[in-house]
């Protein structure tokens, strides 16, 4: 059984936004193109509570954080209930069948769809085997999606053209990409995908 999850496809995240990739908005086509042939489509959300520790400005007790990269370092982003933190409108929403949001432990960046979720047991319970990723961004929350995933024991396809990054230094995305080949992910295009799967 394979899934397709897309990471964090987020008005935030793209041109225009408070947090934006560039191009961001440009992985709808891959995307759209992939949805019909997935029986289980999961879209997940950062979803951030409207002082989480994140954010430029927000103090935070050093010792109650945890995980990947310090706090602060990130503009306000993806705000429970705002427009930012809706699903980008060129998504083909009525194909997504879960919408799972994550990032809600305030002292946490919450990069990857695995952590303080329920996505590993509802994959499993699904009889989910292979997962392709999609999103945004290459080198934060799909990286880190992707090698939970990994650890989990899933089999991954990065959709590569299907994803883009913050690239905070040119060539963190393809460094990215790298350590999730290493970690065992496949990267595969989406016409690659499509024509292997029909
Ligand atoms: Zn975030």
């Amino acid at each position: 059984m394979d899934a397709l999850l897309v990471v964090d496809f987020q008005n935030d995240f793209t041109p225009g936004g408070a947090l934006p990739v560039a191009e961001g908005d440009r992985i709808a086509g891959p995307i759209n193109a992939l949805l019909d042939g997935f029986d289980l489509v999961i879209a997940t959300r950062d979803c951030h509570c409207a002082d989480h520790g994140s954010f430029a400005g927000v103090e935070v007790d050093p010792a109650q954080w945890r995980g990947a990269d310090p706090p602060s370092i990130w503009p306000v982003h993806c705000v429970e209930g705002t427009p930012g933190a809706e699903l980008h409108p060129s998504l083909d929403q009525e194909k997504v069948d879960i919408v799972l949001d994550k990032g809600h432990d305030r002292n946490s960046q919450g990069y990857s769809a695995f952590q303080d979720t329920r996505l590993g047991d509802l994959l499993r319970e699904r009889g989910v085997d292979r997962i392709f990723v999609a999103g945004l961004a290459t080198d934060y929350c799909v990286k880190n999606s992707v090698l939970d995933a990994r650890r989990e024991g899933f089999d991954v396809t990065v959709v590569e053209n299907a994803v883009r990054g913050v690239e905070v230094e040119p060539g963190d995305s393809e460094r990215a990409l790298a350590e999730m080949e290493d970690a065992g992910a496949r990267l595969a295009t989406s016409d690659e995908i499509l024509a292997e799967r029909t």
